[in-house]
């Protein structure tokens, strides 16, 4: 499986980082590698001083695509969740002022935190998914999926221009504003409409 995520998919997140709003979704990937499921507790690596939490709603794809049309989007996936993309902004930061990719700021081993899913038609308005993180039971990010700049079904239609989707892969679809550092002894919680649905703690 992939993990493909987007960048800069809400306005207010865009802005705080100081970077354009997109004409269209800049993405990147992740590799399996860098899942962190079950709970398990993050370990600060060595080669960052500044590592950022991002919460996302994640969603998985749920059959093979390829060219995805607008009107077929919504079949392709059929659960959304919750990650965080842990980014390590300080090497992120080099990487943009130099023009290079983003891989080691991005892609790192544990990099993905995954927490549970919910089946979309579970969700009383799919249209505007509410979450929020909260860091040692502060809330720190909110966010809505109205607010997305591209919305679930657009990522898949331009994702798939590019990169076959199999059954299994996720797609990380963007932070909302408010990330910021990490550090041992934290707790990270995330909520989807109300529920708590990921948990991670920083070593
Ligand atoms: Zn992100």
């Amino acid at each position: 499986m992939k993990i493909i995520c987007v960048g800069r998919n809400y306005i207010n997140h865009a802005k705080e980082l100081n970077n354009p709003v997109p004409a269209e979704p800049v993405l990147f990937m992740k590799p399996s590698t860098a899942l962190l499921i079950n709970r398990r507790p993050f370990y600060f690596p060595d080669f960052s001083k500044n590592i950022h939490h991002e919460l996302e709603l994640v969603i998985r794809i749920s059959q093979n695509g390829k060219a995805i049309q607008p009107a077929f989007a919504h079949k392709y996936y059929d659960s959304v969740g919750l990650g965080i993309d842990f980014t390590a902004r300080d090497l992120q930061e080099k990487c943009k002022e130099k023009g290079l990719p983003w891989e080691i700021a991005k892609a790192f081993d544990y990099s993905a935190v995954l927490g549970d899913f919910i089946p979309l038609s579970e969700l009383k308005n799919r249209e505007a998914i509410e979450f929020e993180l909260r860091k040692n039971e502060a809330p720190v990010q909110t966010g809505n999926s109205k607010d997305m700049i591209f919305s679930f079904d657009q990522i898949i239609c331009h994702a798939s221009r590019y990169f076959k989707l199999l059954k299994g892969d996720l797609i990380y679809t963007g932070t909302p504003a408010g990330v910021g550092p990490v550090a041992a002894g934290d707790t990270l919680t995330g909520y989807l409409e109300g529920q708590p649905m990921l948990y991670v703690s920083i070593k």
